[in-house]
């Protein structure tokens, strides 16, 4: 089934509308810089021609279906259209308004004078030796990384939530790019979107699809976009659109703890991963700084709430082993202590380097000794299998070149740019 599943997505990107000529060994580029506004084409032949066409459309990813309804209204159209179009975009994946052929000429018309498909530019394809692929996805200037893990019963798709990240983890790539600004919530969408449309992975619903789990784990802290992350995660999960279901999607966070509790009320089924990574307070405050707002005890408790009352699952804990820093003995015998308070599962990962990193991966046998602690202290274990690191599409690795921009700040609307690095406890207050 992988090799099916490698050779289909070997002979996609053959399919795919990458020119030939554009292939090195295992990289695709789409485009050069010079042009990849214009170069994008698709399935439906849209071709996205110009930068002012995209400022001065709204555009239908990342409304909700009610937004587009209220709106079709407005323009004179029935409510059921909205329907409509949301079925043809989300359950068919088109780009382009015109080829949605239950509306009459007219409405496609009306509808294309204000709207359009937006769902970014992929400038950068790459794909692993190991059938990772990684894509550097272009919105509004601002680019960010999504990665498609195929596996033997499903295929992950590994989606950020910012341009940049808010924290700056010691071990993270992604923590050496500051934040830049939220991503939309149609710009969260377009990442499952376009990802689908690349593996073509729309049609039927009966159809067996490549991607059927999301993740929250790109870059960016996911509970601190939470208003545009929420809205993404009502549109990913709605029944008669991409309709993927609460208990396939897993939203990770270094620890945002009051709104832990409220992604359980707003989603409850949903998965929860915790970016732990140390089990004291001391190597937590260093090497993850928003310990420094919510120390482990508080986590711990978010999470024992959050299983009493949010989901039967088990609360997946990541923790990276960095040699010399968190992975004696002693953090193992910690981390039992911590973690068997609420069901869960360690997911042990390798570190993966990085250019400029000061961590080394903790030797592996000395990490199946660690995962062997854990498992004799009654916990659920697991050691990642590191994918995609010679695309720097592991785990950890993610990092676009993207910049922060000065002197703007924008706080109430969607894909803010930040103006400075923001104080920790406060700022995601804007977000919810
Ligand atoms: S681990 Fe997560 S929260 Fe920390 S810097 Fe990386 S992306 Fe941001």
């Amino acid at each position: 089934m992988l090799q099916f599943r490698n050779n289909r997505l070997l002979s996609i990107i053959n399919k795919s509308t990458l020119s030939s000529s554009s292939y090195t060994s295992s990289i695709f580029s789409y485009c050069t810089c010079s042009s990849k506004k214009q170069q994008q084409t698709n399935d439906d032949s849209t071709t996205i021609t110009s930068t002012t066409s995209l400022k001065t459309k709204k555009n239908l990813i990342g409304l909700s279906k009610e937004e587009i309804e209220t709106q079709f209204e407005t323009l004179g159209l029935e409510k059921y259209r909205a329907k409509q179009v949301w079925k043809w975009i989300y359950n068919k994946g088109t780009k382009n308004i015109d080829h949605i052929d239950n509306l009459s000429k007219k409405h496609r018309d009306i509808l294309s004078e204000v709207y359009n498909i937006d769902h970014g530019v992929v400038n950068k394809d790459s794909l692993s030796i190991d059938g990772t692929r990684k894509l550097l996805v272009e919105f509004k200037g601002d680019e960010v990384e999504t990665v498609f893990i195929p596996e033997r019963n499903r295929g992950t798709l590994c989606i950020s939530s910012q341009v940049g990240c808010t924290f700056q983890c010691t071990f993270c790539h992604t923590g050496t790019q500051k934040l830049v600004r939220n991503l939309t919530a149609g710009e969260i969408v377009s990442q499952v979107f376009t990802a689908r449309s690349l593996m073509h992975d729309f049609g039927p619903t009966t159809n067996k699809r490549l991607l059927t789990n999301v993740v929250l784990m790109g870059q960016g802290e996911p509970l601190y976009n939470y208003r545009n992350v929420s809205k993404a995660l009502k549109i990913l999960t709605d029944g008669e659109g991409i309709s993927i279901s609460k208990s396939k999607i897993t939203l990770s966070t270094s620890g945002v703890v009051p709104l832990i509790e409220r992604l359980g009320q707003d989603f409850p089924g949903i998965g929860l991963a915790i970016s732990l990574h140390a089990s004291n307070n001391k190597t937590r405050s260093e090497i993850v700084p928003i310990n420094q707002q919510w120390p482990i005890e508080e986590l711990v408790q978010a999470c024992i709430n959050f299983t009493q009352k949010y989901t039967k699952d088990r609360i997946t804990i990541e923790y990276v082993m960095l040699k010399g820093i968190n992975d004696a003995k002693q953090d193992a015998y910690n981390l039992i202590q911590l973690a068997s308070q609420f069901p869960s599962l360690i997911n042990l990962i390798p570190f993966n380097p990085w250019p400029g990193t000061i961590y080394e991966c903790t030797p592996i046998d000395q990490i199946e000794s660690f995962a062997r602690i854990l498992e004799r202290g009654g916990l659920k274990v697991t050691v990642r299998q590191p994918r995609g690191t010679d695309i720097l599409a592991a785990c950890g690795q993610l990092v676009s070149s993207s910049q922060k921009k000065k002197g703007i700040i924008i706080p109430e609307q969607e894909g803010e740019v930040i103006k400075k690095d923001l104080p920790l406890k406060s700022s995601y207050l804007n977000n919810v």
